[in-house]
């Protein structure tokens, strides 16, 4: 790399006969160019390079590739959260008048864009059940620009059908968005499926670590393509280069702790389906999961890392459930190296009724676990010690 001085900055580390095995953070927020014509062909793409943060630089660009490569797409972009990369879809590419078709168990933020932020700026939505291709077909409008769903619904992991829907969007000329944070490129690539965009908070499972928020877009069709990066570079959804750094990192182990997890997560349902005071486990391989034959199908027989579960005696059950397991986080994530457990009815879906979230079949007494790398044995042991308080509360 050739350096250059400035009045104001030192020498740049010059690369000697060796070479780094691990990339750089690069802060810079502004790159200097030769002459104006330099910077011509640079935004004329015929030559590479940077000229402001907030357009791009090499640390986003880095992670956009890696994660590209794993989801099958020729390019991607990295963004400043996941909800970052749903805004930027829906916002860089419906207008007022459209119609935007969601899954009816999207991600919490993503329902609300859904429902309160796009009709107020004109643009109609409306939601339906992604496991009944059927519904979806139901649901399409002649204005309906765009579907967006999730493979795998938090938090009762239903599976959707995603071939239908695809085959619909593609017969009626609809662009389909996957939101594929939770399935991952190990279980299903959308792609491969019929999406035409696909959408990461790389918050989660790719970084892995809870110490990044961070998100992914890609999309197949350049024109949209170029609508997204403009409505996002306009609007500031820029990532962190240190952020970008530290997910490229978690990502070099994205495999490995993908299939610990699922293994364990395996693991942990067959073990609380035996326990007094469960009353049922939801884990997409289980012989009772309601898309059981889909999953096999679509996953290729993965269950991914989360389960779900529903104990008897209510509220006061749950409570003293995340008090006996003290080992494990009660936090609203998934994803981290650690397991953590959510409580839909007083966090995800809040927001919703009692009978609401009774429609869903979240409870007082259901609980989602995203689960991390703890040593199988002694994880299973602090969900027994959280069941047994729970059992003394019921009693
Ligand atoms: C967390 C999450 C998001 C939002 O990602 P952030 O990085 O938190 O903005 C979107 N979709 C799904 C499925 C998620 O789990």
């Amino acid at each position: 790399m050739a350096t250059k001085r400035t009045l104001m900055r030192p020498d740049i580390l010059e690369d000697g006969a060796s070479r780094p095995v691990v990339n750089g953070i690069q802060p810079s927020v502004v790159y200097a160019s030769e002459t104006p014509d330099a910077l011509d062909a640079q935004y004329e793409g015929r030559v590479q390079g940077y000229t402001y943060a907030r357009e791009g630089h090499p640390n986003a660009a880095l992670l956009a590739r890696a994660i590209a490569r794993m989801e099958g797409m020729e390019e991607g972009l990295t963004l400043g959260s996941g909800m970052a990369a749903v805004t930027a879809v829906l916002m860089g590419l419906c207008r007022a008048g459209d119609h935007v078709l969601g899954g009816d168990q999207l991600y919490g933020r993503s329902l609300r864009l859904m429902n309160e932020d796009l009709p107020r700026l004109g643009i109609a939505t409306s939601l339906a059940d992604p496991t009944d291709a059927a519904a979806f077909a139901a649901a399409l409008r002649p204005e309906t620009r765009l579907v967006l769903i999730e493979v795998v619904s938090n938090p009762t992991l239903r599976v959707a059908d995603i071939d239908g829907i695809a085959a619909l969007c593609r017969e009626k000329g609809v662009t389909l968005v996957v939101d594929n944070t939770f399935t991952t490129p190990t279980a299903i690539r959308p792609v491969d499926h019929g999406a035409d965009i696909v959408i990461h908070s790389v918050t989660k499972l790719l970084a892995g670590h809870s110490d990044v928020t961070l998100g992914w877009v890609a999309a197949k069709d350049p024109a949209q393509r170029k609508a997204i990066y403009d409505f996002a570079v306009t609007t500031g959804m820029t990532p962190s280069p240190f952020d970008c750094w530290l997910a490229e990192r978690g990502l070099m182990t994205f495999g490995l702790r993908f299939a610990r997890t699922q293994e364990t997560a395996e693991r942990l349902a067959a073990h609380l389906a035996g326990q007094a005071g469960v009353i049922r486990v939801l884990y997409p391989t289980r012989a009772d999961h309601p898309d059981r034959a889909r999953a096999q199908g679509l996953l290729k027989g993965q269950g991914c890392n989360m389960v779900s579960f529903e104990i008897e005696g209510g509220r006061a059950a749950a409570n003293a459930f995340t008090k006996g397991a003290e080992a494990l986080a009660f936090a609203p994530t998934l994803g981290d190296v650690g397991t953590t457990l959510s409580h839909p009815a007083s966090s995800s879906h809040r927001a919703l009724s009692p009978e609401g979230r009774a429609k869903l079949g979240i409870s007082e007494g259901f609980f989602r676990v995203s689960v991390g790398l703890e040593e199988p044995d002694a994880l299973l042991a602090a969900f027994d010690a959280g069941l047994a308080a729970a059992r003394d509360a019921a009693a």
